[in-house]
């Protein structure tokens, strides 16, 4: 199994609108801050989530869910990703729409079970050989191209390595130098390197290390060996779907012949059950070998309604599984009926028997003032320069059509302002814009009114 080439697939692009949500910002007693851990107001709801922390902690959530109900734009994403901080930093946070499941190519229970599978984190602890050190000197030294004509290549690369025992300066083979670009490791910066692979890690800054200077070029390739090893314990968080990804994926040897058979060969990118059972038999040795734990994270699956019976069936069952993240619901609607039933209506659009086992924490419609303290946070953390009148302006707006709305005019004003020769956003600006991109409700105002200029 690899771990080493793991990389993480989640799902930034979806959390990055809620980055500045730290937590739920509730005190030691249970008590919401009306602003804190980047959350405004909704305060009910941040303490039944601050509960359910609790209870997940204290174990008692097993085989139980939560449904956040309520308006759309009131935080129901914020709210589940707050939950998960809470778990601590490292537990993973898989968001997604509940009308992800109907794909023409992947079977429904299949998506859930991927989803399922990105909010289950594994957490690696390995002792490795390394040396680490606080790098002095970075100089990839060229040739010319064998090629001729084609440039320069790097030949090898000369890192100094302030070191707890002495400094060192060594010599190593190019695709050190390529883990070091990804790393994007600078002169001050405190790296280790492995001993097996020679793939290089960034640790941040410090200056705990020796000051003597020992300069001597040592010719180590790939990897240096000598008195600067030490050994290291290495954690590593991955999903239990980074893994599946990894292993489906061959990523084959270095040599000529193993690329060329990848091309020859089917690309075999599909994950199987069978890859999945291996992976649970590898990681279920980890764990009994107290190499590895499991983490299990937060799965939030929004607009719940959109899912059908056999969906619901699949998730009951998951549920029960000895195995399963937080899962969390979320929904604006009342009653509906259930999709895929004969027209069984249901609170939520949810059967009975999975409401059975749901806590169900209300959101409600932000007042003003708390909108506007949320664009606040929002421009600041984009930073964004805006006054008080456009801030005010955009609560408004915010008002009358949703929070997400507002919030997705701030960047649009902040080019427009650039290009008026400004650098804060003026009440003009955002006024502009919002003429130029109709919110839902507008736009379903203009095809009620003009209803004979569009095709039917
Ligand atoms: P929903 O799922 O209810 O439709 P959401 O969480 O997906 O909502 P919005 O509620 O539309 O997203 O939120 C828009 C933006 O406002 C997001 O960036 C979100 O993080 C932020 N936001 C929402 N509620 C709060 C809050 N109480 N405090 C701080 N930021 C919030």
């Amino acid at each position: 199994m690899k771990i080493e080439e793991v990389k993480s697939t989640a799902k930034t692009q979806r959390i990055a609108a809620h980055s500045h949500v730290k937590g739920l910002g509730v005190d030691e007693k249970g008590v919401a801050l009306q602003v804190a851990a980047g959350l405004v107001g909704q305060e009910p709801a941040r303490e039944a989530c601050g509960i359910v922390v609790e209870l997940i902690k204290a174990k008692k959530m097993a085989g139980r869910a939560i449904l956040l109900a309520g308006p759309p734009g009131t935080g129901k994403t914020a709210l589940a990703l707050a939950i998960a901080q809470e778990l601590g930093s490292k537990v993973p946070f898989c968001p997604m729409v509940a009308s992800e499941v109907y794909s023409s190519e992947v079977k429904k229970t299949a998506v859930l079970m991927e989803n399922f599978r990105r909010a289950i984190g594994l957490r690696i602890k390995e002792t490795k050989e390394v040396y680490e050190g606080e790098v002095t000197e970075l100089t990839p030294c060229e040739t010319e191209s064998a090629m001729g004509g084609y440039g320069k290549t790097v030949s090898h690369v000369i890192i100094g390595l302030k070191t707890a025992k002495g400094n060192k300066q060594l010599k190593l083979d190019p695709t050190i130098y390529e883990s070091i670009q990804k790393e994007k490791v600078e002169v001050g910066d405190v790296i280790y390197i492995e001993a097996n692979t020679g793939s290089v890690k960034r640790q941040g800054r410090s200056d705990s290390f020796a000051t003597e200077f020992d300069l001597e070029a040592e010719e180590y390739v790939p990897v240096p060996k000598g008195d600067v090893h030490k050994k290291k314990e290495i954690v590593q968080d991955v999903t239990l779907h980074d893994l599946d990804v990894a292993n489906a994926r061959p990523q084959g040897g270095q040599d000529i012949m193993s690329v060329m058979g990848q091309f020859m060969k089917q690309k075999k990118t599909e994950i199987t059950d069978k890859l999945r059972k291996e992976i649970n038999k590898v990681v279920n040795k980890y764990i009994d070998q107290g190499i590895a734990e499991l983490v299990p994270g937060v799965l939030f699956i929004d607009e719940v309604h959109m899912l059908d019976l056999e969906c619901f069936t699949y998730l009951h069952q998951a549920l029960e599984s000895t195995i399963s993240p937080i899962v969390i619901f979320a929904t604006n609607r009342g009653h509906c009926t259930i999709k895929g039933s004969d027209d069984i209506v249901s609170p939520h659009g949810m059967p009975l028997d999975l409401l059975d086992r749901i806590m169900i924490i209300r959101t409600s419609p932000y007042a003003l003032e708390e909108m506007i303290q949320i664009l606040k946070i929002r421009a600041q953390t984009e930073g964004i320069a805006i006054d008080e009148d456009s801030l005010q302006c955009l609560g408004d707006i915010g008002v009358k059509t949703t929070l997400r709305y507002a919030v997705q005019l701030l960047t649009p004003s902040y080019l427009l302002s650039k290009v008026n020769g400004r650098d804060v956003i003026h009440k003009e600006d955002v006024e502009e814009i919002r003429d130029l991109f109709h919110d839902a409700k507008t736009s379903a105002r203009v095809l009620t009114t003009d209803k004979d200029k569009y095709l039917h």
